[in-house]
């Protein structure tokens, strides 16, 4: 007799049946729950006889469901993201699978084999010429009326019927975008791979923009196809942002792929997982959530611009895609390859530490210089007399571009139509009921002055108001509107160049699943002269035509009391400035800033991405932050203000007793103190040693009421 620990979707807590025959970790079975019929998954086993009463198991529906490392990992999951084992497995099997019929088999085919079959009786028989009947293949839901289940199964076990599941199309916006043609690889793409090949430890590759990162990823993977049957992993920041590389993939891997991420219909994910996870697709492209996929045998996991922060998960589990990436990785003795223009300090560290290897790639594909970058100083345009979000320099090269009917991206990381508004009269600044932060104006699309003022909007929590006819706080009609959103740089654009043909992407315009790839493909037939958009245009574009990107306010971000601030602003700059001058000429960047005498600008310019993390370094060295010791960011929220200090102060005080010299403590109210209707508190923990700082909270999780987040992304 063995006893099976099964985990039931929706039920708290993880319980014992019992079964005569061995069942494999991993399984999906039917038990009895309280007098109901349940579908659960075996999580664990064992010989020994537990002291309580156990049901027997009913049936077992699918004998290998779930690879058992990959429960392991749930596991390691759970304990690292301070959640249950149960949170992260109801994240890695979607919701359908624990129906009795498991969904996928709505789509699932017999296929006949080719061959002499060794048939017993005349149920066997039957089955076998109704398939021929239909040229072999039938879907399992027309045989299943015909011929029972029991001769199925037998019949699949003597090899006679194999299983097919049905065809995922992908959306087929991809062929549309772009059919680039392989490229041989040039001798520094094929010594790079090498290097990748060769090494045993994870390969963080630094490549400049523009250097050909995908072909490596391409021919990585093409291996694994050619071998024993591995399954590639391909993580991107955001699935819907990055249409070039998906259609790039698609062009040479076609229906060996599969797609996952969060905007999939239920249909589409059953579909995809039972792909996945029967080892059909061999290729699973998705994004951070498809790290928690369980695939057959993984040998290969790419993650592409490694540094993007949405490769952290900001809800329960908090976990970095990074770490459960080197947990697979490690398990299944796989591949790990970590890819970006701009790694992470963090990144940098791991291979300083000899924890990963560093791959170069310094030289962009087509030989074509890094595009020349100027800093310009806002504060000498102003002093000029010259207000507008455009400087004489970047008005020059608008005008060259237009005519020589090239392209532009212009980035301006702040969306709708002013920074900030406020009476003229009394100074009634216009704050978010729920956030301590001010509302902005957005206007209505195509509607122009004052009546256009469509409505406020909160970035943060998404609160939508009215724009007054007069300020609530002095009945007075004038306001004064601060600071450029995209909105109004679309109409600066249109005033200063009226024959001007602008594209805008932004969380405004880019709503529905589509709009993005949609906004792409034009630009890319070139139906625009300009794209202008915020951080949405700066991953991973490759326009043939743009030889010119016009960053507008370089300072967004810079000041926050953040360590990373600086960090994320340098990635961005530079992921920005990869877009442009990728083939013959070179490309021309223009930083407009406030602030000309921030060092962190040089570097941009310089394209000195090693000297900035130097410099960072020795700054994080100095202060104590990551990489060079742990932090963790314990946040407490209340809608009362005092319960939520009182509570972060109870902890921070037992923080501040039972730590040792190795601890640091800090207690502080939030960056924006009052966000989503409610006061938030943060405590930071730091220690040297990571495996201390996880136990020091594990002791105490349970009489923590906040939210524990290990590494987090930010201190705000
Ligand atoms: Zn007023
Ligand atoms: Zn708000």
């Amino acid at each position: 007799m063995y006893f099976y620990e099964i985990y039931l979707r929706g039920v708290k807590g993880i319980f014992t049946w019992h079964a005569i025959e061995k069942i494999a970790i991993g399984a999906r079975v039917e038990v009895s729950l309280r007098n109901r019929k349940k579908i659960g998954l075996v999580v664990n086993i064992s010989e020994k006889k537990p002291a309580f009463k156990t049901q027997s198991i009913l049936e077992v529906l699918d004998e290998v469901f779930i690879v058992e490392k990959y429960l392991e990992i749930a596991r390691e999951v759970g304990e690292d993201a301070f959640c249950s084992f149960e949170k992260v497995l109801s994240l890695m099997v979607p919701e359908k699978f624990f129906l009795k019929h498991s969904p996928a088999k709505r789509d699932l085919f017999y296929k006949i084999q080719v061959g002499e079959f060794n048939l017993t009786g005349e149920k066997q028989k039957q089955a076998v010429e109704i398939l021929k009947q239909h040229k072999s293949e039938l879907s399992a839901e027309v045989l299943r009326k015909k011929i029972s289940s029991s001769t199925i199964k037998t019949l699949i076990k003597k090899g006679v019927l194999t299983e097919k599941f049905g065809k995922f199309s992908l959306p087929n916006y991809q062929e549309k975008i772009v059919r680039k043609k392989n490229f041989e690889l040039t001798s520094l793409q094929k010594s790079v791979l090498k290097s990748i090949q060769k090494s045993v430890k994870p390969s963080l590759l630094f490549g400049v923009t523009g250097s050909g990162k995908t072909e490596i990823y391409k021919a990585l993977a093409q291996e694994q196809l050619e071998g024993e049957g591995g399954q590639t992993v391909f993580l991107l920041p955001e699935i819907a942002l990055t249409p070039q590389l998906i259609a790039e993939f698609k062009n040479v891997f076609g229906e060996r792929i599969a797609v996952w991420h969060s905007n999939l219909s239920e249909g589409e994910k059953i579909q995809e997982f039972a792909r996945i996870t029967s080892g059909e697709a061999q290729i699973l492209i998705g994004a951070r959530s498809a790290i928690l996929v369980p695939l057959k045998n993984p040998k290969l996991i790419i993650l592409d611009e490694e540094h993007e922060w949405t490769y952290k998960n900001e809800f329960a589990p908090r976990f970095w895609t990074h770490d459960i990436a080197e947990s697979i990785a490690q398990k299944f003795h796989s591949k790990l390859l970590f890819g970006s223009a701009t790694p992470r300090i963090e990144s940098f560290e791991k291979c300083k530490e000899g924890c990963w290897s560093l791959v170069e790639m310094g030289k962009r594909v087509f030989e074509t210089q890094l595009p020349k970058i100027e800093i310009i100083d806002l504060v000498q345009e102003r002093k000029k007399g010259n207000h507008s979000p455009i400087s004489e320099k970047l008005d020059v090269e608008i005008r060259r571009i237009l005519k020589e009917k090239k392209q532009a991206v212009i980035f301006l990381n702040k969306r709708g139509f002013s920074g900030s508004t406020m009476c003229k009269e009394c100074g009634h600044a216009f704050e978010c009921p729920n956030c301590s932060v001010n509302m902005k104006v957005h206007r209505k699309v195509g509607s122009r002055g004052r009546d256009g003022m469509a409505k406020f909007i909160c970035h943060f929590c998404g609160h939508l108001e009215k724009f007054p006819e007069i300020c609530p706080k002095c009945s007075t009609k004038s306001f004064e509107f601060r600071g450029w959103g995209t909105q109004k740089m679309e109409e600066v654009l249109k005033e200063v160049y009226p024959k001007v043909r602008i594209l805008r992407a932004d969380a405004d315009t880019i709503t529905k699943r589509y709009d993005f790839e949609n906004c792409i493909q034009k630009f890319y037939h070139h139906e625009a002269d300009i794209l202008l958009g915020t951080q949405m245009i700066a991953k991973g574009l490759d326009f043939e035509k743009v030889e010119l990107v016009g960053i507008i306010l370089a300072d967004v971000g810079l000041n926050l009391p953040d360590f990373r601030a600086e960090e994320r602003v340098f990635q961005l700059l530079t992921q920005v400035s990869g877009r442009a001058g990728r083939r013959e000429n070179r490309g021309k960047i223009l930083i407009q800033t406030y602030n000309r005498e921030e060092k962190l600008f040089e570097f941009v310019k310089n394209h000195d991405t090693k000297g900035f993390v130097d410099w960072q370094n020795d700054i994080r060295k100095k202060t104590n932050m990551p990489p060079f010791t742990n932090l963790a960011k314990i946040t407490f929220s209340d809608i009362k203000k005092e319960t939520a200090f009182f509570n972060a102060k109870k902890f921070f005080t037992l923080c501040q007793k039972e730590c040792d010299l190795d601890t640091q403590v800090t207690f502080a109210p939030a960056f924006f103190p009052r966000m989503y209707g409610k006061y938030h508190f943060h405590v930071f923990v730091k220690m040297n040693d990571l495996g201390n700082l996880r136990d020091f909270l594990q002791k105490r999780a349970l009489d923590i009421s906040g939210k524990i987040d290990l590494k987090p992304t930010s201190l705000l």
